[in-house]
């Protein structure tokens, strides 16, 4: 490492507010809408360049409809919550899901399908793709 830097390594951030605004974005619900439009008549334009950005005009908006910010942020999520991208089906069943967050919290890699066969993550029957995988699926 040399400089911060790591060679082969290339990395990439964004600005914390930013992030925390698309965290409240991301995981937010219908209350949302009322919260940009107020944040919009506060003045928040051009939100994707820096210059103009401001959380406060979010955060500010946020208080007045009475919204805590760390309820979208950090709260612990229930295994079984409705997500707002739980419309969008990939294919990946829940329960495999389920079973990778608790791979990754014991530091458990998930095999490579295509190298190693189906680690049946539901994608070929949920979708009916036929992946021809070792030992088929
Ligand atoms: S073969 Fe299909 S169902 Fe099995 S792990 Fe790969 S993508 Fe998922």
């Amino acid at each position: 490492m040399e400089n911060g830097r790591i060679k082969g390594v290339k990395y990439d951030f964004h600005s914390p507010p930013t992030s925390y605004l698309e965290g409240i974005i991301s995981r937010g619900d219908r209350r949302l809408g009322q919260v940009i439009l107020k944040a919009w008549q506060r003045g928040a334009r051009f939100d994707g360049w820096g210059e103009y950005f401001k959380l406060d005009h979010y955060l500010l908006a946020l208080e007045e409809a009475r919204l805590d910010p760390e309820f979208y942020v950090s709260r612990r999520r229930g295994l079984d919550e409705v997500f707002p991208w739980d419309i969008i089906d990939t294919g990946v069943t829940s329960e495999f899901l389920k079973a990778e967050r608790e791979r990754a919290y014991q530091a458990l890699p998930t095999l490579d399908c295509r190298e190693e066969g189906c680690q049946d993550c539901g994608i070929c029957s949920g979708l009916g793709v036929d992946l021809q995988v070792k030992g088929g699926c």
